[in-house]
């Protein structure tokens, strides 16, 4: 058997973390057992979806690196399909057009009710002469008897009796096919082996599988996850956390560390922490997935944001640090500063590339504001004469790099008998408008003689 997964978002908002963890989960699925991982977006709630959601979900999966092997498909260029099969649905007695009308769903769900029952569908057009002219929604004829029994690749046993589910609308009366119909066409004709997703759609199951037995079809094997849950225990909701992947770019965290955070999120392996790409695949089989609600917890996710600005390939960090800095309209890409050693220096000092970013854009723009308390506690008559005269060494300099640089730091500390402090704070307010920046001989260094000189000028003259 070929493992085929699905990630099958219905494009109503972002793609926030639970979604990224269901595409995660189900993509390391296809690609541990060899198998293909699909996209499918479920656009036919039209009120609902909207562009811009498909937008943002696929730049989340593009951003997350989870790669669809087929799709996108939409599910609103499918409406044919959908509709050749409730035909076969009707032609084959497994379904009925119901002419009920609103008022009286409206009163039989009231009595029901008052009558302390589940509201359901009575069956009442499950046998009347059919008539495709009067308007009509289209039902599915549930089994009345047995038991549906579900093998849970996270819940376990899971077993429903047909009794309890009533009979389906599976087309609206304006024809449209609805949402648990169209999963299961699509599922089938996808031949989708197995549905991990959120166990919000727990209950909707029973209901699929009953479908693809009306069709003659095998049912996928389903995982549902459970939800995640805020820091409190409570359900996770827009104001708790439940952001958009692409605000945890924007809060700058490494797809990688977002990865890894997901995958532990439900799902553990011993009691290891850090995977690669490589390892998730190599380990995620489907066990050890966790039936209780995962806890966000953001220190965990920025202690692994940390880890993976620490120890990935610089080159790895520079598109990231490069649309952070863009952000902050910076254009990065063709300023003719080293970034990757900007980032080499910079990353043990922050959490985050958005951090990084705003510590690091003296680098690439003018500093036109010195930081008034700054300036007061710092720079004096003797600071500003130290600059002066280190203005005049760093000219002269003709090897600029780090070592130089210190060297003549060191020796002008020596020469006017201060602390090193007392000249690189005045230099550090210089340069880059506070007192907050990398190593001064890597600061120096990095931004080249060229600015360090006029930055230098342009202080000593506005402190006149
Ligand atoms: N479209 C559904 C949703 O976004 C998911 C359907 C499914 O995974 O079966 O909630």
């Amino acid at each position: 058997m070929i493992v085929r997964t699905r990630f099958a978002p219905s494009p109503t908002g972002y793609l926030h973390i639970g979604g990224a963890r269901t595409a995660l989960y189900s993509y390391l699925f296809a690609k541990h057992y060899g198998g293909k991982f699909i996209l499918r977006i479920e656009d036919t709630d039209r009120e609902r979806s909207t562009d811009e959601a498909i937008r943002a979900i696929l730049e989340g999966m593009e951003w997350l690196g989870l790669e669809c092997d087929e799709g996108p498909f939409y599910q609103t260029h499918n409406i044919a399909r959908y509709q050749e099969v409730l035909q076969q649905l009707l032609d084959s007695g497994h379904a009925y057009r119901c002419y009920c009308s609103k008022e009286r769903l409206e009163k039989m769900r009231e009595e029901q009710t008052a009558n302390k029952q589940k509201p359901r569908y009575d069956g009442y057009c499950r046998d009347r002469e059919q008539d495709a002219s009067k308007p009509h929604v289209i039902r599915f004829k549930n089994p009345q008897l047995g038991d549906v029994v579900i093998e849970d690749m996270v819940l376990g046993k899971i077993v429903y009796a047909n009794s309890e589910l009533d009979d389906l609308i599976i087309a609206r009366s304006d024809g449209m096919p609805t949402y648990n119909f169209t999963v299961v066409v699509d599922d089938w004709d996808m031949k989708i082996t197995h549905v991990i997703r959120g166990n919000d759609h727990v209950n909707n199951t029973p209901r699929q599988v009953n479908l693809f037995l009306a069709l003659g079809a095998t049912p996928p094997q389903y995982g549902h996850l459970p939800m995640i849950l805020d820091e409190h225990g409570k359900k996770l909701s827009k104001r708790t956390g439940a952001a958009s992947v692409m605000e945890y770019r924007e809060q700058g965290i490494l797809p990688q560390a977002l990865l890894n955070y997901l995958a532990r999120l439900g799902w553990s392996h011993g009691d290891q922490e850090l995977f690669s790409m490589a390892e998730m695949i190599e380990f995620f089989n489907g066990q050890s997935l966790s039936k209780s609600g995962a806890a966000i917890n953001p220190q965990k996710l920025l202690w692994l944001n940390q880890h993976y600005m620490q120890h990935s390939a610089l080159e790895d960090l520079v598109s990231e640090f490069n649309w952070q800095l863009f952000r902050l309209g910076v254009n990065a890409e063709n300023s003719g500063v080293e970034t990757s050693t900007i980032i080499a220096v910079q990353r043990e000092r922050c959490k985050t590339l958005q951090e990084m970013a705003e510590k690091s854009v003296f680098f690439y723009t003018d500093v036109n504001s010195h930081d008034v308390k700054a300036v007061a506690n710092h720079i004096d008559a003797d600071a500003l004469r130290r600059l002066g005269l280190l203005q005049e060494r760093l000219i002269h300099l003709s090897h600029w790099n780090a070592e130089h640089i210190h060297t003549q730091l060191q020796k002008l500390c020596e020469q006017e008998g201060c602390k090193m402090g007392q000249i690189a704070q005045p230099l550090r307010i210089a340069l880059t408008g506070n007192t907050l920046s990398p190593p001064i001989d890597q600061t120096v260094y990095l931004l080249g003689k060229e600015v360090v000189q006029k930055r230098l000028q342009q202080f000593l003259e506005g402190q006149k």
